[in-house]
């Protein structure tokens, strides 16, 4: 027997719309906010929702493991390449361009087939050093820049700068940045500029951020 106040539960669908803020009308955000005081089986399903969409969006944010990165090597056929890059923090003040690195090859798949990326130990780098690791496929023309850093986890606003005068990469929250189709002798000893662009204060729905991570 359902009690007066659970007459008016929204669906799971509309209920779960609600707090991914898909629907923006104020009305109904306050005839659920209400309810959700009043209803505690709604209280305890949005609890669960909420539980469930703070996890993903987590995980879609963090970086990408080493050992993802391997695994996808594999899967792919074996022309597809994977670059490891250190990014060692250059002295001098940040520029218009943003914090300037110097970049070092650490590996390269091609070269040295027998090392996996997780053979390396990135925690024992300077934590001020950045990583780039680069998946190179030749049959897609595709490069795909991964960052990782000891310290961070997320790189939201951040842009890198490449030393060939395109405009600066957006990166993704996750560390994820696609870059022209280029190899790695295009980057190895060369400086790369890593900058912060503060957004607009629109906030982005939480929806909106689970699409931004699928990149
Ligand atoms: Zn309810």
């Amino acid at each position: 027997m359902k009690s007066p106040i659970e007459r008016h539960c929204p669906d799971s669908k509309r209920l779960e719309m609600l707090l991914l803020d898909v629907d923006p009308r104020d009305a109904e955000r306050k005839r659920l906010q209400l309810h959700l005081q009043q209803c505690s089986k709604c209280r305890q399903e949005s609890k669960e929702i909420d539980a469930f969409y703070n996890i993903l969006v987590k995980e879609m944010q963090r970086p990408v493991s080493n050992r993802l990165l391997d695994f996808s090597q594999k899967l792919c056929n074996n022309k597809t390449l994977v670059a490891l890059f250190d990014c060692e923090p250059l002295d001098e003040k940040p520029n218009g361009h943003g914090k300037g690195y110097h970049v070092k090859l650490l590996h390269l798949s091609s070269q040295d087939p027998a090392k996996s990326m997780t053979q390396f130990d990135l925690k024992a780098l300077p934590k001020d050093h950045i990583v780039l690791r680069l998946v190179i496929d030749p049959d897609c023309q595709t490069t795909v820049c991964y960052l990782w850093n000891a310290v961070l986890e997320e790189y939201e606003n951040w842009t890198l700068d490449l030393p060939f005068g395109d405009d600066p990469f957006l990166v993704a929250a996750n560390g994820v940045v696609k870059i022209p189709y280029l190899f790695h002798d295009r980057l190895d000893d060369k400086n790369v500029y890593f900058n912060f662009r503060p957004t607009s204060l629109q906030e982005t729905t939480r929806f909106e951020k689970i699409l931004e991570s699928m990149v």
